[in-house]
């Protein structure tokens, strides 16, 4: 698994043009097969996403490490993510910032990631069953927050638990099929956004994405 890990990371940099040196050693560090079914870990090192429990998927190591890239931690960071999932990136996250909180709407995919996490040894990590679309003002504000799940529209309350200079990456499109990667920087006066291209997320439900049976 490590060789298969190794040629992920290669391919990361070479093809992918992953430049972030943290992102890449973090992406060779973090066993990502442990993260996957069981009947798919053969494809763990591939890249591409799979899919886990409650219809959801894990996320392609390419959009990962292109996503942490865009967050520019040095480690001295206090993170939230929305849509923890298996805990993959949360893991990812953990192993570049000081600390990171993670929502997931899925109650046994929060268990689940967290029992994978602690067997893992990752301390610095919070995670909770709820909607992350209304961010976590308890631990705000947040030098970075990454969500993993596509929506109509950036939730109004994560920009605002932005620390100033902060960054918000996240999928934003009207269609499933039509979802561009945008970066918002929280700035004195407001905040801008950039578009990093296409990408494909399973939606984001919540009081600030997609409605239950709209998507
Ligand atoms: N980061 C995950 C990818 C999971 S896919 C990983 O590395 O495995 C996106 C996840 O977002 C799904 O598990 C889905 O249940 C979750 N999700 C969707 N809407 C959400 C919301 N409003 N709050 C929290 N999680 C949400």
């Amino acid at each position: 698994m490590t060789i298969r890990r190794e040629q992920m990371v290669a391919a990361l940099a070479n093809e992918f043009h992953i430049r972030d040196e943290r992102v890449l050693d973090a992406m060779q560090t973090v066993p990502r097969h442990r993260f996957v079914p069981d009947a798919l870990k053969a494809q763990a090192y591939r890249d591409g996403a799979l899919p886990i429990a409650s219809g959801q998927t894990i996320s392609q190591p390419f959009i990962v490490a292109r996503m942490t890239e865009l967050l520019e931690l040095d480690g001295s960071e206090t993170v939230l993510e929305i849509g923890a999932g298996t805990g993959y990136q949360t893991a990812i996250l953990a192993s570049l910032a000081k600390k990171a909180y993670a929502i997931e709407r899925h109650e046994n995919l929060t268990r689940e990631a967290n029992t994978r996490l602690s067997e893992l040894g990752f301390r610095n990590v919070v995670l909770k069953t709820g909607d992350g679309t209304r961010g976590w003002s308890a631990y705000q504000p947040f030098d970075a927050i990454l969500v993993a799940a596509g929506s109509p529209k950036v939730p109004e309350p994560l920009v605002s638990q932005l620390k100033v200079g902060g960054r918000l990456v996240i999928p934003v499109g009207e269609r499933q099929k039509d979802q561009r990667l945008i970066r918002v920087v929280r700035t004195q006066s407001g905040s801008r956004q950039e578009d990093h291209g296409p990408c494909v997320f399973v939606p984001l439900i919540g009081d600030h994405g997609w409605g239950e049976t709209q998507q």
